[in-house]
């Protein structure tokens, strides 16, 4: 019997969105043409989405519990991993996207979805279903298959999206390194990620070393100006980093797209798009598995209410849901990106904020929780008076 749901992409976004449909008992089925390789990814994940997604945590390769931000010119910035009511939760997840990705496949799986290791390679969206053509990683045979809508989960590059007659949406590189260190060189990574700020490293986003069980993931992110340097950034981000990585061993370079654009459209007839796909990464930070998870999730949850009449109109609801809870904080971020990794003095500048005690509290609850909640008027004047004080120190200092 053919699939009421076909999805492209069974990574992150799309396993979620097959475990949603399957609790809602619809037919699915997933296109999947990398099952061996990890996606490249840092792996930092929100405690929230082991909340909300009811994830075990042996998952988690280590609990961030602190984060080291250095600027351009080296000013460090120690953050401690807490919200505004500190609890046992307050962390950074980090986790092997195989490991973690191979978990919610099984899910999927355990709940009757059916995996396909396959690339799709053609699609066909008519009045009356959806068509895909795809061809078999195990023997190169091509098939065919028939559903009654596709939801595209394929990420960045989105096959799902150009089949759709959709452009291509403006996107960043990011390229990281696995770095197995001695024992020794990994205690300074126990439970402290860090976050390095300058134009060597990352013009416009920023470089990271984040630490997993056995490994450390140092990477930089460069936006659609500065691709082409990614790994002479990532380069210089190493060298930053010098006497840390003593003693390292490459065990795998990885690069992928990020997108820097939401799709002004991801619901249209017999068709969605979430995650990457529908570009759903946030600026400051770069995060998009939890965003891929939720979408999938919720995309799913329309979708099941909707599977008699798949219509545009109908499905809007995934879109309108989606930028009623999150428009303003997607807002705030590309607005904080801007502002705070614009040029080295801004990075200076944010380097510096990151001391004020509400800043951090704020920042980690709407990271950790995804809870966007209003600072006290007290602690709004403080933050407003210390970002003044450090534009005028950073840029009287130049
Ligand atoms: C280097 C790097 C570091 C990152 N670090 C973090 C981080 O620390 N935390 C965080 O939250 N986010 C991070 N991100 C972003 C995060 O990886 C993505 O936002 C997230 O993986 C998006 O999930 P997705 O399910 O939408 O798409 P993806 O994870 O990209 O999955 C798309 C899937 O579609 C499959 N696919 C593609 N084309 C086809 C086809 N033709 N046929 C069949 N299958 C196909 C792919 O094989 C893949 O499995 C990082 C990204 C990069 C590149």
């Amino acid at each position: 019997m053919a699939p009421r749901v076909l999805i492209i992409g069974a990574s992150v976004g799309g396993a979620t969105a097959a475990i949603t449909l399957r609790g809602l008992g619809v037919e699915t089925v997933l296109i999947e043409k990398e099952l061996r390789k990890a996606k490249p990814c840092g792996g930092a994940v929100p405690p929230a989405a082991f909340r909300e997604f009811d994830l075990p945590t042996h998952l988690i390769d280590r609990k961030v519990k602190n984060c080291l931000i250095v600027s351009p010119s080296g000013q460090e910035t120690s953050v401690p991993v807490a919200g505004t009511v500190p609890t046992d939760d307050d962390y950074v997840a980090m986790v092997r996207r195989e490991v973690f990705d191979g978990y919610l496949r099984e899910r999927a799986q355990e709940r009757g979805a059916e995996i396909i290791h396959a690339q799709l390679t053609g699609l066909e969206v008519t009045e009356s279903g959806v068509r895909a053509s795809y061809r078999s990683m195990a023997d190169g045979s091509e098939h065919t298959i028939s559903a009654d809508v596709v939801i595209g989960a394929d990420g960045a590059y989105s096959p799902t999206a150009k089949m759709l007659g959709l452009p291509a949406l403006p996107r960043a590189v990011a390229i990281q390194e696995r770095i197995a260190l001695p024992d020794s060189q990994m205690a300074r990574w126990e439970d402290t990620a860090d976050l390095y700020l300058g134009a060597e490293v990352s013009p416009d986003l920023y470089a990271w070393a984040f630490p997993k069980k056995d490994h450390v993931t140092v990477g930089i992110g460069a936006g659609p100006g500065h691709t082409q340097r990614a790994k002479e950034l990532l380069s210089n981000l190493k060298r930053r980093l010098g006497p840390a990585l003593d003693g390292g061993q490459v065990i795998l370079r990885e690069a992928h797209a990020l997108p820097m654009e939401p799709r002004k459209q991801m619901a249209f007839d017999r068709a969605m798009l979430i995650g990457d796909a529908a570009g759903l990464v946030v600026h400051t930070s770069g995060e998009g598995i939890y965003w891929a998870m939720k979408s999938g999730q919720l995309a799913a949850q329309v979708l099941g209410q909707h599977l008699d009449a798949p219509t545009a109109k109908n499905l809007h609801a995934y879109e309108r849901i989606w930028w009623k809870e999150y428009g303003t904080m997607y807002q705030f971020l590309r607005f904080l990106q801007w502002w705070g990794y614009g040029n080295e003095r801004q990075m200076e500048v944010f380097t510096e904020m990151c001391r004020n005690p509400d800043v951090q509290r704020l920042t980690f609850d709407s990271y950790m929780h995804k809870t966007m909640a209003p600072a006290p008027w007290g602690a709004q004047m403080k933050m407003t008076w210390d970002i003044i004080r450090a534009q005028a120190r950073n840029y009287a200092s130049h």
